[in-house]
């Protein structure tokens, strides 16, 4: 089960609402399936960011140094599924991700956070998420439903975004193209343990 603090996942939800109807996401941080660092990335595919969510070299590495800085372990990538429903479409499987974490805004205003496990054979299973108050009480357990793999969306920047994030894992140099910076920072720690 993953635990997350209310603040942050309030800052995720409040980030996928507030990108609606474009796609968004970013990366997660932890120890064991303990959420402690969320790193809002702002999506780098532009010219189809409702169907992709895309991240830039300069997130990698940015999302590499705040998971050095904060010596957490790399959990996952979320990202939003705007008009879908948060299971894990075929794209999104492709991609060797031990963890998938996807907000579904099929109901706009009342967005849902599932969390996926992806096993070596490529089974999927929902895995339970408790979000906790900062101070560590439980204050909602979110419960998972069976996955729907009818869905197809994503794209090649979330293909290439999982290469270089697994690259950087890995402690290699990942090849990318350079897209426009951006200022967009929006990154938080939180020190519950
Ligand atoms: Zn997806």
């Amino acid at each position: 089960m993953f635990k997350i603090t209310e603040r942050q996942y309030g800052i995720i939800i409040q980030q996928a609402m507030a990108a609606f109807p474009q796609e968004t996401g970013g990366i997660l941080g932890g120890h064991g399936e303990t959420i402690l660092g969320i790193l809002p990335i702002a999506n780098k595919a532009i010219d189809k960011a409702n169907e992709t969510f895309g991240i830039s070299a300069d997130d990698v590495e940015r999302a590499y140094h705040f998971l050095v800085k904060h010596q957490l372990e790399y959990l996952g990538i979320y990202h939003t599924h705007p008009r879908g429903a948060p299971y894990p479409s075929t794209k999104d499987l492709s991609y060797k991700q031990k963890h998938l974490f996807i907000i579904g805004l099929k109901e706009k205003n009342n967005p849902e956070l599932y969390a996926w496990k992806v096993d070596d054979f490529g089974q999927v299973r929902g895995e339970d998420i408790k979000i906790i108050s900062d101070v560590g009480a439980t204050v909602v357990d979110i419960m998972t439903g069976k996955p729907r793999l009818s869905e197809n969306i994503g794209g090649q920047e979330l293909d290439q975004l999982t290469q270089r994030v697994n690259a950087f894992i890995q402690g290699r140099k990942p090849e990318y193209h350079r897209y426009n910076p951006t200022n967009w920072d929006a990154s938080t720690f939180s020190t519950f343990a």
